[in-house]
């Protein structure tokens, strides 16, 4: 059987040297032929920038993540000039968002300059036609569907993808991308998004380094686990395998052009 796959978000620079040269490493025997490498902040980007150079299964989105502190306006200056002279060899904007999980913690956080900034990467998007990885949850969803439209951006992928039901429907509607992680092994939850989300538009993914818990407890998250991912998510679309591991890695191609 073709169990070919791609993982579709990975921060491959956030590994250890030694671990980055093991999944490299085992890619092949994993049947994974690429990795989707978002970035974080500037010196983020540029080293998955120097290890898509490295390995030719690497394609590297460049973004700032937006669960951090804000850069100040000089260094985005600097993170968007260096994108701009890297745009030929960034497959897609990201990571990109709104900081939902950060401001759960401190709700006294401003959202505006987090807004500011995330429009100034769509309307670059928008310029350089490139896809959008999206990082935006629960309410802040709605939020980035809305600037979406106002950007007339169609090629969003939300990555760990988690809301309520009117988003859904509304992103389902705009042919909006979700990507599962492992965590659809044992959370009801993303198996009921699984249920619900057409297969047409879902990309599966680690967001490794970010572990998972049981069966993967202690386990340094791998592309390789996508393959538990997919057994389930064939499993809750009472569909076969193999079509599903085929129109999987078939949505992914396509999003990011490969
Ligand atoms: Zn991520």
């Amino acid at each position: 059987m073709n169990r070919r796959i791609i993982d579709a978000h990975i921060h491959l620079d956030h590994y250890e040297e030694d671990e980055i040269k093991q999944i490299m490493a085992d890619l092949d025997a994993v049947d994974c032929t690429k990795l989707i490498a978002v970035s974080y902040d500037l010196a983020s980007c540029q080293k998955n920038w120097q290890l898509a150079t490295i390995y030719s299964q690497v394609k590297p989105a460049f973004g700032f993540h937006p669960e951090q502190e804000l850069p100040s306006k000089k260094e985005q200056q600097k993170l968007f000039q260096w994108m701009e002279e890297h745009v030929n060899d960034m497959i897609a904007v990201g990571e990109i968002g709104l900081p939902y999980y950060t401001r759960k913690e401190v709700p006294a956080l401003k959202i505006e300059g987090y807004i500011e900034l995330l429009e100034q990467f769509l309307a670059f998007a928008k310029k350089w036609d490139k896809p959008v990885v999206l990082h935006a949850v629960y309410e802040d969803a709605g939020l980035v569907c809305d600037l979406l439209e106002k950007y007339k951006i169609r090629d969003a992928h939300f990555h760990w993808f988690k809301g309520d039901q009117k988003t859904i429907e509304r992103m389902i509607h705009q042919g909006y991308f979700i990507s599962i992680t492992p965590d659809v092994v044992y959370e009801q939850e993303i198996q009921a998004l699984v249920q619900q989300y057409p297969v047409e538009l879902m990309m599966v993914e680690t967001d490794g380094p970010w572990p998972f818990e049981n069966p993967f407890q202690g386990e340094m998250t791998h592309p390789q686990m996508i393959h538990e991912s997919i057994k389930i998510i064939a499993e809750v679309k009472k569909e076969g395998l193999e079509s599903i591991y085929q129109q999987l890695y078939q949505n992914t191609g396509k999003f990011y052009r490969l």
